[in-house]
Parts: structure tokens; C-alpha cells; sequence
């Protein structure tokens, strides 16, 4: 009888769930640790944008993703008076690309994968804490103490890795400059359930994202010191901040009871141009933390995943199907790390003038030349 060949996964986020779902269907065995004792994502949506939804599309699930979230229509940036400053029918590049644009509750997404995964390989509450390797096989040290076997370690454990600590040793994430809050309004009618938009002020930007169901996921972000904490409450942080804005900003902050806000500094690393060695590879925020301003981050776990599971299942040479992964994966991911950064170091500029400038370059920018640019961030190619 063939043995299956075992891939560990450290980390139960969106990267580690989805590679176990595909490497499952490609007739892996698999084991996912996931260091938290209960997968309680954050109360906040997340965009799965078209190109997640055609890597989803590769393992079977473009179809329960989007049966559990909602089409995005139509995308607006405005300014903090509410003015736009440009609009994009994303459901026209929806239909040209043949998959939606999809917002959905991250515990929904959860919810998803770890039905489409199955009870079995998943492990809570246990962390990895290193690995060694001998030849033909990987070991995964475990906070219980224990050691587990594999042909492949896969570090899917976010922005603090410890897998790229002990592969790459490059030290802490770099902060952006910014927080960010996100939050969930239960409240239906606050917003319009067809509309995305993000506003820019100085310094300042605020997020608008239907959830279907009456609910509105929106985010902010403020240029602040790294490790500030909301005092009393984020109702205290964020209206005098965003109060002024254009409707429905205050009501949607007003409606979202504080304690259910959740405040994260933005970080991302430098690019590098290798995720792995030996056994062990990188996959997702472990491989390539990027700021969140294209709403990419998640997008590109999926993509790694999908690709990664293709390269094992199509390349029986280990060393072979991880260069093949990596070659594939690098130069998209780390475009997105670069461009991500410079949007977000451009969404926050402060000086009233030059956002001023900011502004209204951005409304001379032609359709066409912003529909190319989606067309690339949003076409994926499972290699
Ligand atoms: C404000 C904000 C908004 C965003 N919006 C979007 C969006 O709209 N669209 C999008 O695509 N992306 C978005 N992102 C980015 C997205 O959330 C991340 O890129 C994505 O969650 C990365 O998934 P991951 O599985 O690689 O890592 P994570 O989600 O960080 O998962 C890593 C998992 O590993 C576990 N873990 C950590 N260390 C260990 C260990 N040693 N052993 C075992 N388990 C471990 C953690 O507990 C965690 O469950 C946003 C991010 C932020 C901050």
C-alpha cells in the first residue's frame, strides 16, 4: 500500500486552514498546530478579492466562500467630506474575471475552511516551538514537549513567526506608523448595501464594507505611536478623530458597541527572497507580512496555498516543488508587500496640501489605467 506523504502545518489561520484543505484533497496526510486553545478569529470582515476566489476555485471552495459572504458591487475612494473621488463597477471586473469579489465575516470564513478541513487534523492549543531536520524528514518541536514527524514543515504562523525566526532570524516586523481599528455595525440600514468606500483625510482614513445582512464592516486608521491603547474606549479615540466625517461614519461608530473594536498596529517586513530551507517553508504573513491598505494579505495565504499544494502534488522531488512554489510565488507577493507600503504611506500623509494634491491626482487618474492595474492585482495564475 502507498504511504501518504505528511505535511505539518504551524498555524490555523486562513494560509494554514486552506493549505490543509487542499493538500487533503490532493491526498496528503496533514496535522495543523495551531498554538490558540479555541479559533476565534477577530470580530471584523475581510475582503477575499476576485484573484482569492480563482485560487479558491483550484481546491473546490470558491463556491462555500462565497455562498457565505457577499458581492462586492461597486468601489468608491472619497474624501472626508464625503466627495468622491473615484468610482469602479467592480462587478464589471468581477464578470470579466469569472469569480466575485467577495466580503465576509472572518469567523464565517473560519467556519468554512475548518468544515472543508474535517476535525481530525487539526490541533489546538499546541504551538510549535522549532523544528530540526535529518535526512528524509522534518521535526517539529512542540510546546507539550513532544516531537512530530513529517515529509514537509510548513510555517503558516503569521506576522510573529516562529519558523521564520529560527529559518531567517531577521528580527521584529516594522511598524507602519499607523493603528488601525475595525469593527462590525449589526445595526441594518446605516449604510448602503451596495457601496465600498474608503475616505482619506489628513492623516486619517476611514473604511466602508457591506456585509450582507443589513451589517456594515468598516476600519479606520490613525497615524499614532506602535503599541498605543484606546483611553477609556475606542468611542473615545475614534470620535474626535472621525466625528466631522461624512455620514454615516459617526453613526457606524457610534453603533458598534466599543468593547467589540479592535485596535491593530499596522506592520509589515521587508521582502526577502527566499521563504524556506531544507524540509521547512514559509506560507502567508509568516513569509510576506504586508500592510493591509490593498486588502491583499489574506488574498495572498490563499494563493500561496493553492500553489504550494499544486507544486507537492504535481513534483514528488521535494527540493524541486518548493523552488517551483517559491519561483511562482515571490515576485507576486513581495510586489504586494512594495505597493501596499507606498499606498499606505501615501493614504496617511498629513500635510494639508499635499493631500490636497493627493486628491485630485487621484481623480486624473484615467479608467482605464485603474482597470489594468486591478486586472493584475486581481487575475490569478496557479502556475
Ligand atoms: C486591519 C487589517 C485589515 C485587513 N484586511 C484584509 C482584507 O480585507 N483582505 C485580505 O486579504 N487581507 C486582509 N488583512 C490581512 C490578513 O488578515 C492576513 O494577511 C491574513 O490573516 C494572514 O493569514 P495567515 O494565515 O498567513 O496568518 P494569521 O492569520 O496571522 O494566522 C496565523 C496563525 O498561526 C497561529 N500561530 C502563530 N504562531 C504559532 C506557532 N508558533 N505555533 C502554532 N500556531 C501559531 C496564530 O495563532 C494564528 O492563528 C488585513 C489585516 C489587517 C491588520
Amino acid at each position: 500500500m502507498e504511504t501518504k506523504r505528511t505535511v505539518l502545518i504551524a498555524g490555523g489561520g486562513i494560509g494554514g486552514l486552506t493549505l490543509g484543505v487542499a493538500l487533503r484533497r490532493a491526498g496528503f496526510s496533514v496535522r495543523i498546530f495551531e498554538r490558540a486553545a479555541s479559533l476565534r478569529p477577530v470580530g471584523a470582515g475581510i475582503t477575499m478579492q476576485t484573484n482569492a476566489i480563482l485560487a479558491f476555485r483550484t481546491i473546490g471552495l470558491d463556491t462555500a466562500v462565497a455562498a457565505a459572504g457577499h458581492a462586492m458591487q461597486r468601489g468608491s475612494i472619497l474624501d472626508w467630506r464625503g466627495r468622491s473621488l473615484g468610482t469602479m463597477l467592480v462587478s464589471e471586473m468581477a464578470a470579466e474575471l469569472g469569480a466575485p469579489m467577495i466580503i465576509i465575516h472572518r469567523a464565517r470564513l473560519q467556519e468554512v475552511l475548518q468544515e472543508a478541513l474535517g476535525p481530525e487534523p487539526l490541533s489546538l492549543g499546541v504551538k510549535v516551538v522549532g523544528f530540526r531536520e535529518e535526512p528524509g524528514s522534518v521535526f517539529a518541536r512542540l510546546s507539550d514537549g513532544t516531537e512530530v514527524e513529517g515529509e514537509l514543515l510548513v510555517g503558516a504562523d503569521g506576522l510573529r513567526s516562529t519558523l521564520r525566526a529560527q529559518l531567517l532570524n531577521d528580527g521584529e516586523p516594522r511598524y507602519a506608523g499607523y493603528t488601525s481599528w475595525r469593527g462590525v455595525c449589526e445595526e441594518a440600514g446605516v449604510a448602503d448595501p451596495f457601496s465600498t468606500s474608503e475616505s482619506w483625510g489628513p492623516g486619517l482614513r476611514f473604511g466602508i464594507v457591506p456585509l450582507g445582512q443589513g451589517r456594515t464592516y468598516w476600519f479606520a486608521t490613525a497615524n499614532t505611536r506602535v503599541g498605543g491603547v484606546d483611553a477609556p474606549d475606542a468611542h473615545a479615540e475614534l470620535l474626535p478623530r472621525f466625528g466631522h466625517w461624512h455620514a454615516p461614519v459617526r453613526v457606524l461608530i457610534e453603533k458598534t458597541p466599543a468593547a467589540s473594536i479592535v485596535r491593530t498596529d499596522i506592520h509589515d517586513r521587508p521582502p526577502v527572497q527566499s521563504w524556506g530551507r531544507g524540509r521547512v517553508v514559509l506560507l502567508g504573513d509568516a513569509a510576506h507580512p504586508m500592510t493591509p491598505n490593498m486588502g491583499q494579505g489574506g488574498g495572498q495565504a490563499v494563493e500561496d496555498a493553492a500553489v504550494l499544494a499544486r507544486c507537492l502534488a504535481a513534483e514528488p522531488d521535494l527540493p524541486a516543488a518548493l523552488a517551483r512554489y517559491q519561483a511562482l510565488r515571490l515576485p507576486r507577493a513581495n510586489g504586494f508587500v512594495s505597493q501596499s507600503r507606498r499606498f499606505g504611506e501615501m493614504g496617511q500623509w498629513e500635510n494639508r496640501l499635499a493631500c490636497w494634491a493627493r486628491d485630485r491626482l487621484f481623480q486624473l487618474v484615467p479608467q482605464s489605467s485603474i482597470r489594468s492595474n486591478l486586472r493584475r492585482v486581481l487575475t490569478f495564475t496557479p502556475g
